[in-house]
């Protein structure tokens, strides 16, 4: 049952004309899916009303083909084409009880409208802001394209109400809309009565909210997200000019939602910012009106959420990734089940989805985004279909992932683990510098274990082959996972690096096993480009080293592109005194130096060295998995049915990747093979044939 101090956490609020059942909100999230896998979006937000969450909102919703954000994929309001998926999200939402919020959405600066190839609008004559750089300007809008725009948010508003949205959201927020760059010096640089003084700036998004209210009209409520703080000082929108606002147009919407900065700097990873970091920039703005307001800060901890209450930050406990990670959260915090909350870790995964428009994967919910496709749930799974005994070797992020999935499904499993500690690459990687919250993919799955009778762990039990065939397992998964190279194979070499054997030469694996370079010169040769590289420079310059990483990408750390963490890997890095060489490869490894070459002109350099760490790519550790395929006439003596490798084992990824990997093999053990390709997806249907033409077009 329930902790009686939780129990703020339970009540009611109302939301204008709306009641929300308690204080858990979904706030609007990007996916990757939005208007091209519908169902599957659909799906995604129902398991969250599921879970408890007493409102559930989209994401941002294009309004008109003049805020198309091609190539990603949000959703959209366009015209009533778009309202049966709208629709669907909606009811699904209602299923379980939550209210539906929709977050409306003129993107502006920030819609290249590569698809439409309408002109993007903005407040004045300007480059798009867009991530790709789009070489895409704006155009300043005219007083008739602002009165518009206010007709299309209030079209959007009937169209949402129509479909059954009880909150709906004009979005102000993430530098991402055009209220947002209405709203800033940095964009607004006119001279009517839309621009110069902080009033005039706010015009519109006064007359936005004003216009969604009348539209609206009691039938749902109407919520404005802003940012509170541009974190560009007096140049962009500061908190100051924030606080007037709301002095002025604090009683139009019946929720505010505040946010902080552009995306990257509201969605901050473990890495780079603590749970409620967002608490000093949103605090005290509550008091300056009678609405509710939501706010967020990767809460996951029932403590902090009743004290962002109780200290009258916040009335409501606004997550995206908290309720990504675990859709159940409201309900594990109603039924005392604290210790199952799958805790979020921070790392921007499910922010990749969006970044590289594929549907929405999360490191510690496997089940993110296959809710539909594959028929997957956070908290149910199909009971088992045998009573084969199953064996896991190896208790990494696959493995242990594998384990709990199947012994909720009521197998019986053994799963050994060669090393003292279970977890394999996240414990080792938890211990660098940032990385810490990583620890509780682990944490989770060992709490979960422990409440599973039918899985048996064995640490310090390394299982060789005879050991598998001999101890009379039905089916085997092996989840040894893999190792760094130590030859420079990776994207640019797909040959080992010359290398003469006179330097010290580390791989990732063995800085996390102690090992540190001997002197105090040290290259450090990234060519994975996702975090490690980054952290690696971080820490060794951290203890005294000088570091140089050489990079062939033009960004340290490229990948985090798509977790938001760029800026700051490189602020990081810049401030642990790395120097940086970047469009540069290494070449070869040679006495006291690595000779570098630039990729564009091949022009050399030697760059003095003690000690070269490569961070390129990793092998498989597949020999238990080689050897028992090998071994496959002796399998049926052994009572041997299936062997399958998975995570890394199978193929070096994320940690993500291999948490899917475990729960695929979980899920799809005893089941008939998939006739077709193993899951759902929606195809464009095609229209109509077209009436023959009655005027033939003439040929030019
Ligand atoms: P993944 O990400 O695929 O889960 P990891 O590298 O994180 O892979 O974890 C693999 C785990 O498997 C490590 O903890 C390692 O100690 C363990 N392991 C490797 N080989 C064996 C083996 N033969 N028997 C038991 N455990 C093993
Ligand atoms: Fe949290 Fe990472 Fe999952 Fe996103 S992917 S919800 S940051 S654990």
């Amino acid at each position: 049952m329930r902790d009686p101090r939780y129990d703020v956490l339970f009540e009611p609020v109302q939301i204008g004309p709306v009641t929300a059942r308690n204080r858990f909100f979904q706030v609007p999230h990007c996916n990757g899916m939005g208007y091209r896998d519908p169902t599957a979006h659909a799906y995604m937000r129902g398991v969250k009303a599921e879970g408890g969450w007493a409102v559930v909102c989209t994401e941002e919703v294009e309004i008109h083909p003049s805020t198309d954000v091609t190539p990603f994929v949000e959703l959209r309001l366009w015209d009533d084409a778009d309202l049966p998926a709208l629709e669907q999200i909606a009811t699904k939402i209602h299923e379980h009880g939550a209210l539906a919020g929709i977050e409306l959405a003129h993107n502006g600066l920030n819609s290249p409208n590569l698809s439409t190839r309408e002109t993007p609008l903005a407040p004045a004559h300007l480059p798009v802001a867009t991530w790709a750089l789009d070489p895409v300007q704006a155009r300043a809008m005219t007083r008739a394209d602002i009165a518009r725009l206010r007709g299309w948010h209030r079209d959007a508003v009937r169209r949402a109400v129509a479909v059954g949205f009880d909150v709906i959201y004009a979005y102000a927020g993430h530098v991402m809309g055009t209220l947002h760059h209405f709203l800033s010096r940095r964009y607004n640089t006119r001279t009517d009565e839309y621009g110069g003084s902080l009033a005039n700036r706010a015009r519109l998004l006064g007359e936005v909210l004003s216009g969604a209210r009348e539209v609206a009209a009691g039938r749902a409520a109407v919520a404005c997200r802003i940012t509170v703080d541009e974190l560009i000082g007096p140049e962009g929108i500061t908190r100051a000019e924030i606080e007037d606002v709301i002095g002025m147009h604090g009683e139009l919407p019946d929720l505010w939602d505040f946010v902080i900065g552009a995306w990257e700097d509201d969605s901050l990873t473990s890495r780079f910012g603590p749970e409620a970091g967002q608490e000093p920039y949103v605090r005290g703005l509550k008091a300056l009106t009678t609405k509710p307001v939501v706010g967020v800060g990767r809460f996951t901890s029932p403590d902090t959420m009743v004290r962002q209450v109780r200290d009258g930050v916040l009335d409501f406990i606004g997550a995206a990734r908290p309720s990504i990670a675990d859709p159940f959260l409201p309900r594990k915090v109603e039924e005392g089940r604290l210790e199952d909350i799958r805790e979020c870790i921070g790392c921007n995964i499910c922010v990749s989805g969006d970044m590289t428009m594929s549907p929405i994967r999360c490191t510690q919910n496997p089940t993110m985004g296959e809710e539909w496709r594959r028929g997957w749930h956070p908290e149910r799974i199909r009971p088992k279909g045998s009573d084969t005994r199953v064996l896991v070797v190896g208790a990494g992020p696959a493995g242990l992932e594998a384990a709990v999935a199947l012994g909720r499904r009521g197998y019986r499993v053994t799963l050994t683990e060669a090393g003292r500690v279970l977890g394999g690459r996240v414990p080792r990687e938890a211990a660098l510098p940032g990385l810490a919250a990583w620890r509780r993919v682990v944490d989770h799955r060992e709490q979960q274990l422990a409440k599973l009778p039918g899985v048996e762990v064995f640490r310090q039990s390394p299982m060789s082959a005879d050991d598998v065939l001999g101890a009379g397992f039905g089916q085997v998964a092996v989840a040894t996972g893999s190792r760094w190279r130590s030859d420079g194979v990776g994207r640019w070499h797909g040959r080992a690096i010359p290398d003469d054997g006179s330097l010290q030469v580390l791989t990732p694996d063995d800085v996390m096993d102690g090992a540190r370079p001997r002197g105090r010169r040290v290259v450090l040769f990234d060519d994975d480009h996702f975090y490690l590289g980054g952290v690696l420079a971080e820490l060794l310059a951290g203890e005294g080293h000088e570091v140089t990483l050489v990079t062939p990408a033009a960004h340290v750390s490229a990948w985090t592109y798509h977790t938001l963490e760029l800026i700051r890997v490189r602020q990081r890095v810049m401030a642990a005194g790395v120097g940086v060489r970047t469009d540069r490869t290494a070449l070869a490894i040679e006495a006291g130096a690595v000779r570098t070459a630039c990729v564009y002109t091949d022009a050399e350099e030697l760059l003095a060295a003690d000690a070269v760490v490569l961070v390129t790519a990793r092998l498989p550790e597949e020999g238990l998995y080689v050897e028992l395929l090998a071994r496959e006439p002796e399998w049926a003596a052994a009572g041997l049915l299936g062997v399958t490798g998975i995570g890394d084992c199978w193929a070096p990824g994320t940690i993500a990747a291999a948490v899917w990997s475990g729960r695929r093999f979980a899920e799809e053990l005893d089941q008939p093979e998939p006739e077709g390709i193993g899951f759902r997806r929606e195809v464009t249907a095609l229209p109509q044939p077209e009436p023959a033409r009655s005027l033939p077009l003439r040929t030019v």
